[in-house]
Formats: C-alpha cells, sequence, structure tokens
C-alpha cells in the first residue's frame, strides 16, 4: 500500500470513516462530502490506482458488494434509483488514487443533471474504427 493513500488508511483503520460494509475483498464507507444522503464509496481493499488497472477480480468483488448494499442503501435513506460510477484519471474528477465506485442515490427532485451531448457530427464511425483498431 502506498503509505499516503488516504482509502488505504481508512482501511487500516488509521483515519475514521462511517463504514457500513466490508467483507474479505471490499470496504464501503460513507463519502465525507455526500451529494445525497446514503453516498457511499465502495473499493477493493487491496490498493490499485484506478479502474483500468484493477485486478478483475477485484473489480468482480466490488459490484457484488455493490448488489449487496443497493436494497439497504436506498432502503435507509428512501430512495429508489442511484447512480454508481468511477472517476477514472483526473480529467475525469479522480481526487483519490485507490479504485473506488461512487454509490450515489437519486431523487427526483434532487436537481442533479446527467451528461447530454450535443447535436452535430461525432463522426463515431470513425471514432468506433479506432477504439476496434486499438482492440485488435
Ligand atoms: P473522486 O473524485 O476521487 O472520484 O472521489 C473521491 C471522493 O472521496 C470524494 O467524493 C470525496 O468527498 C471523498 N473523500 C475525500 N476524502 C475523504 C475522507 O477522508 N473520508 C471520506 N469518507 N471520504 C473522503
Ligand atoms: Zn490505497
Amino acid at each position: 500500500m502506498p503509505s499516503d493513500c488516504l482509502f488505504c488508511k481508512i482501511i487500516a483503520r488509521e483515519i475514521p470513516a462511517e463504514i457500513v460494509y466490508e467483507d474479505d475483498g471490499t470496504l464501503a464507507f460513507l463519502d465525507i462530502h455526500p451529494i445525497n444522503p446514503g453516498h457511499t464509496l465502495i473499493i477493493p481493499k487491496r490498493h490499485s490506482d484506478s479502474f483500468a488497472v484493477t485486478p478483475p477480480e477485484d473489480v468482480a468483488a466490488v459490484m457484488r458488494a455493490a448488489q449487496t448494499l443497493s436494497p439497504a442503501i436506498l432502503k435507509a435513506v428512501g430512495a429508489d434509483a442511484f447512480n454508481f460510477t468511477a472517476n477514472n484519471g483526473r480529467a475525469a474528477g479522480q481526487l483519490v488514487f485507490h479504485t473506488h465506485f461512487h454509490f450515489m442515490p437519486r431523487f427526483a427532485a434532487d436537481g442533479y443533471k446527467m451528461w447530454h451531448g450535443p447535436e452535430g457530427d461525432h463522426h463515431l464511425s470513425d471514432v468506433a474504427a479506432k477504439i476496434r483498431a486499438a482492440l485488435a
């Protein structure tokens, strides 16, 4: 574990957090700056810097934990919808470089907006071709 990793310190109980769930591979705790009540961070216990370099078994453990937690969080805060996402890289808003997924309960009147791309020519076939080539 990197000695300066905030979330590793939460796992090690060196920094306090409102932990709501734990199993062998994952920990879940409330985000200190929630966008809504119940905003929870779900993380693998094994350190990785971000989603793209996280071992698939750790990703799977986080997904399992999210499915276990989902009904409990929604019941606790009276929500019936949520966003579940990971910010990857600084340009995407990642501030803590220990892989984490945000589980964010949503309410119809909470005012948050989703992204909507602008109209226009997005060169979809060119972009798709580049992605397929990069996979080859
Ligand atoms: P990111 O922007 O990296 O996807 O999200 C990091 C999240 O960690 C932020 O939503 C931020 O509020 C949360 N966070 C930062 N420091 C702490 C902390 O010390 N404790 C807890 N519980 N959450 C934190
Ligand atoms: Zn870490």
